[in-house]
Formats: C-alpha cells, structure tokens, sequence
C-alpha cells in the first residue's frame, strides 16, 4: 500500500455556503480566492488550538503551497519534522510535502533533499519517485529520470527520458553512446515513438539511406498504428522533435531529402496506410514535386474519411491552380485558405488539448503518447 494512503480519509462534503453559480467567472475566481484564504484562516485557528492535529497541518500546508506561499507551507513541514516522538510515516509525509513545497517554488535541490529524507524512511513510494522523476526531468538530468521511472516500473516513461539523453549524447558529438541509448531504450519499449524518429533522423541527417530505408519499415511495425503519423512528421520538422530541445535547424538540401521522400513513400505505401499515413504519403509526394500521384493519394484518404478536412485543403489547392479566378474572388480565398492552414493538427485524445507540433506527454494534463491527428475539424 502507498505510504500516503494512512493519510487519506473519507472525502469532505461540498462547503454548504459556496459561490452562487450565476456568478460570472471573473467573479467565481475571486471568490475562490476569497474561500480559500478563509479556509486558511479557520484552519490556522484550528491547529493552533489542536497542536497535535497533524492531518489538518499538512492540509494548512497544502493549502498554502497551492497560494503559491512556498515559505508558510514550508514552515509547517519543517515545524511538523522536528516534533520529538513523531511517528516515522508522519515524518516521511512530511517531508514528501516539504519536497514539493521546494519543488512548486523551484527550489529543485532542495526538493530533492527532502524527498531523498522521505525515502529514506518510507522506502521505493511510487508518490516519492513520481516526485524525483518529474523534478529530474524538469532540470534535464534525463538519465536520472529515466532511473526513477525504470524503479516506477514504468517503461514508456524510462524509453523518453533515455531518448532525451541520447538527444544530448548527438549534440555533444557522442554517437556511440547516443546510438547505444537508443537501442536500449527501444530494447525496454519496442514501441518507443520518440526513440524510433531520434534513430531515424539522424540516419537521414547523415545522409545513410539503405539504413534509414530498413530503419523505417521496421520503425513502421513497431510503432502503434494510431501513432505512425509521428514518425512522418517528426522527420518533416527534425529540428523540433521534444518541442523545448534548443537545436539547430538543418540545412535543407532539397536534392537529399527527396530520395529519403521517395524511400519513405514506399515504405508507406506497403505498410497497410491508413487515413493519416495517406496523407502523410501525398504530403511527401508533393514535396517530391509528383503533384498527380499526391492527388490520387488524397483521394483515397477522402475515400476512407470523407470529413478529413486537410485532405480536401490539399485537393482544393491543386485545383485552384487549374482555374480562371478574378483577383477579388482569388483574394477573398486566398484570406480563408491561409486561415484553414493555421488550424492546429494534434490534439490530445484525454484531454483535448491543441497543439501543431507534435508532443510525447501532453503539455496540459501529462498522459503520456496521447497525441492524435485532428483527421475531422470537430475532434
Ligand atoms: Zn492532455
């Protein structure tokens, strides 16, 4: 059993004097604000009357920490931790909390200090590795959070962060090692997106076309069907693949990255294509500047889904060139195209969060290969 679940009780019922719903939302937040002061204030009173109430203390923290008052919440732990003859899981409950009070307010090493405390007590708690990965990860020590979500048991998780670190090992110039990671990583999940395009595009990146080529058809298998569409998309915009990762944009060489194209196309076309990889395919065909075949492809991905909208912008562009059309009509289109073409593509499929780059862990509610491509304007 978790550590933390001693702490938990039965839920609290609805405060009965809550904010009138016809309020505005300007209105509701501040009254929010208002609430929780209060509930601060009776709380304080509470626990100066009761000193022995450790439960409602750690909540006064929590409540102070969610202000954003790092200090007051931290002054609670650390009053809680030195009480002589406090029991060994209240202690290492505080410390958790004061690990994440310094976390909150990005005292990162001094988080880590607490939580190592906690665990020193309370042992391997997925609540305090959960903590170390995420704060690891936050200060890009990414071999680190890689370990703590290898001991969460959670391989996903473990496959990212060793990709990132792969990530690094190429920018420093260290290949070998970089290549090694990956391997590792795709080694403890098969189906590991990131590390399959990070493999990928530093094979195209160095211009190994027979490798890239087994590469891709195997990267094709492994990866889940719903999340091939990455792939293609990471290699179109290689120099943004983990969004915060600061790199340089690559060269274009127009020449070279069309036979990768070519390469990529027929992987595609032989590996069961659904909606999303239609498209994909039709996309590098145009960049191959085979504006027939592209067509065809669009078409089918209409076949499959008639409401995929950016096969239609697509088709519609191709055929707007074939037209006669007034400057005054060509205006008004051009003013709606460039609209449609900046709707976001990717949306999470927990949270529905929009975004049009793609991400691994969603940027807002944290679920983990939740991108989806928007194939319908609606989703
Ligand atoms: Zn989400």
């Amino acid at each position: 059993m978790s550590f933390l679940n001693l702490f938990r009780k039965k839920k609290a019922t609805a405060p009965v004097n809550r904010a009138p719903s016809y309020l505005s939302g300007t209105a509701k937040t501040e009254t929010g604000l208002a609430d929780t002061r209060a509930a601060i204030d009776e709380l304080s009173k509470a626990v100066k009357d009761t000193p022995e109430a450790v439960e409602i203390y750690l909540a006064l923290g929590n409540l102070y920490r969610s202000q954003g008052e790092i200090e007051r919440a931290a002054q609670i732990r650390n009053s809680l931790i030195v009480r002589p003859g406090l029991a060994p899981v209240t202690k290492a409950r505080a410390l958790y909390e004061l690990g994440r009070d310094f976390s909150r307010g990005g005292f990162l090493d001094r988080a880590v200090s607490a939580l190592k405390k906690a665990r020193d007590i309370a042992g391997d708690s997925p609540e305090i590795l959960t903590e170390l990965a995420g704060i690891k990860a936050r200060g890009r020590e990414f071999e680190k959070a890689a370990y703590y979500h290898a001991k969460l048991g959670q391989p996903v998780q473990e496959a990212h962060y060793l990709a990132r670190c792969a990530e690094d090992d190429f920018s420093d110039g260290d290949d070998v090692t970089a290549y090694s990671t990956l391997k590792k990583a795709i080694d403890i999940y098969p189906s590991s997106t990131e590390s399959w395009l990070l493999v990928l595009s530093r094979l195209k990146k160095d211009n190994k076309l027979d490798e890239f080529r087994k590469k891709f058809r195997e990267a094709l298998q492994k990866v889940p069907n719903h999340l091939r569409f990455v792939l293609v998309e990471g290699l179109l915009a290689e120099s943004t693949i983990f969004g915060d990762t600061p790199t340089s944009v690559a060269v274009s060489d127009g020449d070279k990255n069309i036979s990768f194209y070519e390469v990529m196309v027929k992987e595609i076309e032989v590996s069961d294509p659904d909606v999303s990889m239609h498209y994909y395919g039709a996309r590098l065909l145009q960049l191959c500047n085979n504006q027939e075949e592209a067509s065809v492809w669009l078409e089918k991905t209409l076949i499959l889904n008639q409401n995929f909208w950016l096969a239609r912008l697509e088709l519609f562009n191709l055929a707007q060139d074939q037209q006669q059309l007034t400057p005054s009509f060509k205006n008004q289109l051009d003013f709606f195209v460039n609209i449609a073409h900046k709707i976001k593509r990717f949306t999470c499929s927990s949270c529905g969060f929009k975004r049009d780059r793609i991400f691994f862990v969603c940027p807002r509610c944290r679920s983990w290969h939740s991108i989806t491509f928007r194939k319908e304007l609606n989703q």
